[in-house]
This record gives structure tokens, sequence and C-alpha cells, in this order.
């Protein structure tokens, strides 16, 4: 059975990790957890999850 979290970074080999990360857009910044390779540091975006996060951050635009 795969586990759904089991991605692996192409440049390393490694097993990434759940870490937190800062994620920047339209000038605010705030973090959430996404998996990133512990060798190189590279994160790998989920589009759904960075699309959602950028809805929300228009949303909080808009609202003022
Ligand atoms: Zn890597």
């Amino acid at each position: 059975m795969e586990e759904k979290s089991s991605l692996i970074c192409d440049a390393c080999q490694a097993r990434l990790e759940e870490a937190q990360v800062q994620f920047r857009y339209l000038g605010k910044s705030f973090r959430y957890k996404a998996p990133r390779c512990p060798v190189c540091g590279q994160v790998y975006l989920s589009a759904e999850l960075v699309t959602g996060r950028m809805a929300d951050v228009e949303r909080q635009l808009e609202d003022k």
C-alpha cells in the first residue's frame, strides 16, 4: 500500500518531509504545511493549495 505523503525529490531521491513553509502573495505572508526536501530544501506546492490560499488572500483584501 502506498502512503499518500511519500513524495520523493527528483534531484536528491530523498523522501520529502512535511514542513512549515512561508508563502507570500500580494504582499502578505503566511505559513502552511507542505512537503519539503530535507536535502535541497525544495518545496513541493500543490496547485490546489496555492490556488486556495491565493483565493483566501484576495477575499481578505476585498473585505477591507
Ligand atoms: Zn532535494
